[in-house]
């Protein structure tokens, strides 16, 4: 495992399950100091009380990524707790699915507020405290639907998920004088809460299609911004990886 993560102050955003909390756990057992956050307090501390039982240093905070004010407060709480902010995990989304046809403007703006300005406002109040670290890091967790490949019902969700690798690629450029790198980790269909919502039918015929015939894992994301967030990844900004069992293959 990477050693750098050592002692690293990291917030993870929709930490308290899924993706989010694999990513939590990957990177407690690799002794980070880990904030979680959701948008409720018993579920973000209780997946902290989980990390903490294996061993880890974790604490669970409140926040929703679609508020500015939520996000300044659980950076300076971060900062104070934990002596500062290393790593951001901005991870944080949803994906209900809905057909054009159907689409109302309403469901299209919470989904993009969640999404990609949720990104944004979290990068942005993170943003002071990854400036005076020394392994200033931002992950964030993309997907394949939207940057690589589309499916019917997730145009508002493809939209989003594409337009966070264009903030991706800006925001690499302008934090590189601090030092700060910005990448994204690119899932396919991993076994979460969030995809389970979407009936067992979806979740069989997505694994039909998968080379690896299975869906991944929650760790399996947190291995790859696991990697980002190192600080043997210095000199890796601006970039993508793709989790996804094969399932694309870009040409
Ligand atoms: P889950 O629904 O399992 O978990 C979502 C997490 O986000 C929860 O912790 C939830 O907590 C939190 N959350 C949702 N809205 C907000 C908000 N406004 N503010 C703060 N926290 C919020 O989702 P997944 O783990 O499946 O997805 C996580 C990320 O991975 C998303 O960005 C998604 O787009 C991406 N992804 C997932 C894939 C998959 O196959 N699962 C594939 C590709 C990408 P709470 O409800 O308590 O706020």
């Amino acid at each position: 495992m990477f050693t750098s993560i050592a002692g690293r102050s990291v917030i993870v955003t929709g930490g308290s399950k899924g993706i989010g909390k694999g990513i939590a756990r990957v990177f407690a057992k690799s002794g980070a100091k880990v904030v979680v956050v959701s948008r409720h307090l018993k579920e973000a501390e209780s997946t902290a009380e989980e990390l903490r039982r294996d061993g880890g240093t974790a604490m669970g905070f409140a926040a929703d990524v679609t508020s500015m004010g939520d996000l300044q407060v659980l950076a300076e709480a971060t900062a104070t707790a934990y002596g500062g902010i290393d790593i951001l995990c901005a991870n944080a989304g949803i994906f209900p699915q809905t057909k054009i046809e159907e689409l109302s403007p309403e469901d299209w703006d919470f989904v993009s507020d969640t999404n990609l300005k949720g990104t944004f406002l979290s990068v942005k109040a993170c943003l002071p405290y990854l400036k005076k670290s020394d392994q200033g890091r931002i992950v964030i967790t993309s997907s394949i639907t939207g940057p690589i490949t589309a499916f019917p019902g997730w145009s508002h969700y493809g939209a989003t998920k594409a337009g966070q690798l264009g903030f991706m690629r800006t925001a690499c450029m302008e934090f590189a004088k601090y030092g700060i790198t910005v990448n994204a980790v690119l899932p396919g269909n991993i076994a979460t809460e969030g995809l389970a919502a979407l009936g067992p039918e979806y979740e069989k015929s997505a694994a039909a299609c998968i080379p690896l015939q299975k869906l991944g894992k929650v760790e399996d994301i947190g291995y790859a911004a696991l990697f980002f967030a190192s600080k043997e990844a210095a000199y890796v900004t601006g970039q993508t990886i793709i989790v996804d069992g094969g399932q694309i293959l870009p040409e």
